[in-house]
């Protein structure tokens, strides 16, 4: 059988808007340096590095030998929105019907499901940034415009109500919230969101999606709440997403649900009838357990990072050139670089952007990803997700990096 080039292959123009993650790009560099032989230590991917619990693996294990393994309802099976259901009014004090509720492979399908469920060519699509890589390709994918709205590290990189109101044209159609954030840990307080609710009530073809997968991964007491809870006059508008991959550790189960106004559930729906089908059954059982069982796993990995953190900033902030937010959630720190470009490194090279210097960081074993990927130049990402003892040493690295950089 003759084999296809890539070259070959008439890829389709909507490829050309999108490609593959820079992030998995730089972990895949960097896998394959340690199986040169370097001790490499990657704090590139967003993932915990705990096991899913115990009691969740087993849920999977008996929704198995019950047999448990056909399709089931599109947006998952009753007993499984209804664990949603349960989750939405303990959690969050918010109340919706199965209709107003469904699941998907991941919360990534969630948010593609919706863009490609509602937006037409040329329809904006407002994110602040440093924004989570995906959700562009995702906009650009579905044939919208991401807007992009650049925030400050002064406003602990929240969206100010002057910034949203100066970017709502007649063809925006969404905004992009997510709190706790990623890349940055910061979050949204009650009252900012109250302040961003007074101009999306103005607004009311303005659709809100409010990415809540970080929601249960907060410190030093702070509980996050979405736009929902702050503003419930806003129901028509707004979408919640959320997902077991982060506060569960999760990731390969490919789970995420969303809730919000009927007519955007179905429309939802039907995308993901003719792409994915229904979401897996076995991780469906699985989610249950997470949602309804026990939570006490969620809080010991929440104090895991909590320790984390502090350690990951202290550090950073004890290095000349580098200065970094104390984040309240989520488990990634974003630092600046900023005073550290224009500097040289001991072979005579200029570190001249964040990607200089997320390379310069490589050649010293350590991987991270620059803020450049997130839409925010002159900052680098860690993952803190990630044993304390490697965390110590990348630090201690980082450190002795920066201090070989000559002022210019
Ligand atoms: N939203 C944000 C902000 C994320 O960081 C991620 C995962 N990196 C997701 C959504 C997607 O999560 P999943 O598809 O695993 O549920």
């Amino acid at each position: 059988m003759a084999v296809m080039l890539s070259e070959e292959l008439k890829k389709a123009d909507r490829l050309s808007h999108i490609g593959v993650s820079e992030i998995l790009t730089i972990t895949q560099r960097a896998v394959a340096m340690r199986a040169a032989g370097r001790p490499m230590i990657i704090l590139g991917a967003g993932e915990p590095d705990f096991d899913t619990p115990d009691n969740i693996k087993e849920a999977a294990c008996q929704a198995i030998a019950r047999g448990e393994t056909g399709y089931t309802a599109l947006g998952g099976t009753p007993r499984f929105r209804e664990a949603i259901r349960h989750k939405y009014q303990h959690e969050n004090g918010l109340t919706f019907d199965l209709a107003e509720i469904m699941g998907a492979t991941g919360a990534k399908q969630v948010i593609y499901n919706a863009m490609a469920a509602t937006l037409d060519e040329g329809d904006e699509v407002l994110v602040p940034a440093p924004y989570w890589t995906s959700y562009i390709d995702i906009i650009r994918f579905c044939g919208g415009v991401p807007v992009c709205i650049p925030t400050q590290e002064e406003n602990g990189f929240c969206l100010t109500p002057a910034q949203l109101e100066r970017h709502i044209t007649p063809r925006t159609r969404w905004l992009f919230l997510n709190s706790p954030s990623n890349p940055t840990g910061s979050a949204y307080t009650e009252a900012a969101l109250g302040e961003l609710a007074a101009i999306l009530r103005r607004n009311p073809a303005v659709n809100v999606l409010s990415d809540d997968i970080y929601e249960h991964i907060a410190y030093d007491g702070f509980v996050p709440r979405n736009i929902l809870q702050v503003a419930p006059d806003l129901r028509g508008q707004v979408l919640l997403v959320n997902g077991v991959s982060k506060a569960y550790a999760m990731t390969g189960w490919r789970i995420g649900f969303a809730a919000g106004p009927r007519a955007m559930i179905d429309a939802m729906l039907v995308v993901q009838s003719q792409t994915t089908s229904c979401p897996c059954s076995i991780s469906q059982a699985a989610t249950v357990e997470a949602l309804t069982g026990p939570q006490d796993s969620v809080r010991t990995c929440v104090q895991a990072f909590s320790q984390r953190r502090d350690l990951v900033v202290d550090s950073l902030n004890a290095i000349d050139g580098i200065h970094c937010l104390r984040p309240k959630g989520a488990f990634y720190a974003f630092a600046s670089c900023r005073d550290l470009i224009g500097r040289r490194t001991p072979h005579g090279q200029v570190i001249a952007s964040d990607s200089d210097f997320m390379a310069y960081l490589m050649a010293h074993d350590v991987a991270v990803v620059p803020g450049s990927c997130f839409g925010t130049e002159g900052y680098f990402r860690i993952s803190y997700a990630a044993s304390a003892e490697n965390l110590q040493t990348a630090m201690a690295r980082i450190q002795s990096a920066c201090a070989q950089l000559a002022q210019p």
